[in-house]
């Protein structure tokens, strides 16, 4: 096991009750906007800490408010609660029994590490001012948080920061990292619908075989990222779907491409967008066929501001926790880039563990949350708590 790194000792008598409600979790995970069981679940354990709790709010989210004293700073911490469509290959005893269904992000961890913390606050007075505990739906679509805010988040809830946590497998137990600036990309999925004109493969002349239109496509879009950018940007564009109604011996008539692309600045966001949509008309006008191209951007790029991340790395050094400060930032995308747009905010990476299925990636099938992180993680809320309303 990795070495445990130093924290507060306070919240160790939380660790069994964490982890049963985790591995809870973990047997029953919903999808998106489905969190129904997940979100009674927090319900009731918020209300058992007497908190005021606010449910239905962006379809299955909640917030649990707890106020101490008279200060009227606010903070909110943010925990996402969905899973995702995976079949589990794991054996262990809290395997998902919602075949298909799995946590394959952590998110049973999240959000159980958040209720630990509002446990441990919701017994003490050292602080004033108010917290609200934030647990959202579906970030896994990108829907769930613009789906709260849409519901007056923030004009119910109006915190002056927010604060976001997610853990990451293959990295040391308990070790943040995190960056000022961009730390997530962006993630912009796009749609090409190539109508040709299908025909016998063995007279492509009198048709236009949409095949290679969409090969052309598949290609020419890749020279964005090496001749449109600057480079070392560390933007990616990928084709992830090619489907045809061609057959044997029949030349597709059409063609749809999916894909996505992914861009740390807003820049190269629009500049690859407004690239792929040129190469889309040139190939069309080239080939004599209809391409439409749509595009969705509901992950945008996740942004630390100054005086939160600090706020988080200042937590994190008091509990004795390794601490990175100017990391890469990482190529996948994160809901909580909505909640950056808004207000001033932090989002960091927690170690998940070097071993076993604690460190496979994210969303894979073997991946696995580490019940020792649940501690840690709730101290690190509760010390971010105690730290920014203090009295
Ligand atoms: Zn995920
Ligand atoms: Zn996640």
């Amino acid at each position: 096991m990795d070495k445990m790194p130093v924290y507060i000792k306070d919240l160790e008598y939380l660790y069994k009750e964490l982890k049963v409600f985790r591995r809870d979790l973990h047997k029953y995970p919903e999808l998106g906007f489905k969190e129904v069981r997940t979100s009674k679940k927090i319900f009731d354990k918020l209300k058992t800490l007497d908190l005021e709790v606010h449910a239905g709010i962006g379809k299955t989210g909640l917030v649990g408010v707890l106020k101490r004293g008279t200060s009227n700073k606010k903070i909110m911490l943010r925990a996402d609660m969905d899973a995702l469509p995976i079949i589990e290959t794991s054996n262990s005893t809290h395997a998902s029994k919602n075949s298909g269904v799995m946590h394959a992000c952590g998110h049973d961890g999240h959000t159980t590490m958040l209720l630990g913390a509002a446990k441990h606050l919701s017994q003490k007075s050292n602080f004033s001012g108010t917290v609200y505990f934030v647990f959202q739906p579906n970030e896994e679509h990108g829907l769930g948080a613009k789906a709260m805010i849409d519901d007056g988040l923030f004009e119910r809830f109006p915190a002056q920061e927010v604060f976001g946590i997610h853990n990451l497998p293959g990295a040391p137990l308990g070790e943040i990292s995190s960056r000022q600036g961009v730390i997530c990309a962006s993630e912009t999925i796009f749609e090409i619908n190539i109508t040709g004109k299908g025909g016998h493969s063995s007279m492509p002349h009198l048709g236009v075989d949409s095949i290679l239109v969409g090969s052309d496509i598949v290609t020419a879009i890749q020279k964005i990222l090496s001749r449109k950018l600057k480079p070392g940007t560390g933007s990616v564009i990928s084709i992830t779907e090619f489907i045809t109604d061609g057959s044997r011996n029949i030349l597709p008539g059409n063609t749809l491409l999916k894909g996505d692309f992914r861009a740390f600045n807003s820049i190269d966001r629009i500049n690859i967008q407004k690239n792929l949509k040129q190469i889309c008309n040139g190939i069309s006008k080239l080939h004599k066929v209809k391409i439409e191209v749509k595009f969705r951007n509901d992950f945008t790029e996740t942004v630390n501001s100054k005086n939160p991340l600090s706020k988080s790395f200042k937590a994190a050094k008091d509990l004795g926790l390794k601490i990175i400060k100017n990391r890469e930032p990482i190529p996948f995308s994160e809901d909580f880039a909505h909640f950056s747009k808004i207000k001033p905010a932090s989002f960091i990476l927690i170690g998940n563990g070097t071993e076993g299925n604690f460190a496979n990636p994210l969303h894979a099938s073997s991946y696995d949350f580490n019940d020792n992180l649940l501690v840690i993680g709730a101290t690190f809320w509760s010390r971010l708590v105690e730290n920014y309303l203090k009295i």
